[in-house]
């Protein structure tokens, strides 16, 4: 029982972006085959030959022919159910800058169909709570960004102080100080989205300028209050993260130097910390292993929303073309990994 919970709680799933129309302009070659029906991706070398191909199976694979929709109804529609139900989830993005993290989590604003899983997620819990007779809700959303293992709260009016981490006996890890609003309808969560956002630490590289080289959660907590046939009241809590991290690229291809260097290695340091709390969750060989939650403020901070009881699920995102060829097999390393 509990081993195949414990292989059911985590879903790695890949998406690649179509090709760009300066790839296309530039002649780029497609070195990405996604073979939706066995949830396989194949990587191929260069525009002659097959012969170094490799392939990797996941939870599921979408192509470039795959919508915001189909995305949001098949990863995150049951994990937000969950949340509803008192249960806590995560989803996260995770790849190369330019890859379609923020394409997928956040999307355009217009038309609606784009939009990404976080704006599909605020109707789809209003809609949830509009229908519901029997309980009271009372819903909450902060905003935060972990940039160069120092967390900043984006919905605060100084988004440049540091916040610290607490451990609390009873409440576990929490932020302390950090802004959180309750929340009433679609529209007040959305301009709060649009006010983190807006704060987002951007730093500019020669890969994509604006690249965002930190890691940003958007945190919505659902309480609901239903009095029994007992005539007593019940509480219960979820918890939904969705996690928009760094990219994962490796600085040598950015050109960056001093500073920004520094940056990379403690930001690679969450995603690998990431990386071996996820891929410590889903062995099933070590049923009662060691799950390394300490090792980042990532790890920590999510660590009441990863395992146990929660679900999780990663969109790993890949680019299609020849160029970015080692960056997205690491990516289908990272995640195979994760899986
Ligand atoms: P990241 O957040 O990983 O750096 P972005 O989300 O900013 O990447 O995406 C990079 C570019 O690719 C953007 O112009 C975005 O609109 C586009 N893009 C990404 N995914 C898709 C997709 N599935 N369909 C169409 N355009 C996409
Ligand atoms: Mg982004």
């Amino acid at each position: 029982m509990a081993l195949s919970n414990k292989a059911e709680c985590v879903r790695v799933i890949i998406r690649c972006r179509p090709m760009s129309e300066q790839e296309v302009a530039d002649g780029r070659v497609r070195v990405v085959e996604m073979d939706v029906k066995n949830a396989m991706v194949t990587v191929f070398k260069g525009s002659g030959g097959r012969d170094a191909t490799k392939d990797f199976t996941y939870d599921a694979v979408y192509d470039w022919n795959s919508t915001q929709q189909q995305i949001y109804d098949e990863t995150a529609f049951s994990i937000v159910e969950s949340v509803m139900e008192g249960y806590n989830g995560t989803i996260f993005a995770y790849g190369q800058t330019g890859t379609g993290k923020t394409y997928t989590m956040v999307g355009p604003d217009k038309p609606p169909e784009v939009r990404g899983v976080i704006p599909r997620a605020f109707e789809h819990i209003f809609n949830d709570i509009n229908v519901t007779t029997d309980k009271k809700f009372l819903v909450r959303a902060s905003f935060l960004e972990i940039y160069n293992e120092e967390i900043r709260d984006l919905l605060s009016k100084n988004p440049k102080e540091k916040l610290e981490l607490k451990d609390h006996t009873d409440h576990g890890v929490y932020v302390k100080d950090l802004s959180t609003f309750v929340v009433k309808d679609v529209s007040e969560m959305r301009q709060v989205m649009m006010a983190g956002q807006k704060n987002r630490s951007v730093g500019a590289t020669l890969m994509n300028i604006e690249s965002s080289r930190s890691h940003s959660i958007f945190t919505i907590t659902i309480e609901s209050f239903e009095v029994g046939p007992d005539g007593k009241s019940h509480i219960r809590a979820g918890k939904l993260n969705m996690v928009d991290l760094a990219g994962s690229e490796r600085q040598s291809k950015t050109g960056s130097t001093g500073d920004t260097l520094k940056e990379a290695t403690k930001i690679n340091l969450s995603l690998s910390a990431l990386g071996h709390v996820i891929s410590a969750l889903v062995d099933s060989k070590s049923p009662h292993g060691f799950v390394p939650y300490r090792d980042s403020k990532l790890t920590r901070l999510l660590q009441d929303s990863l395992g146990g009881n929660t679900k999780t699920v990663m969109i790993a995102q890949i680019g299609p073309a020849d160029y970015n060829y080692d960056e997205t097999l690491s990516t289908l390393r990272y995640a195979y990994r994760a899986k």
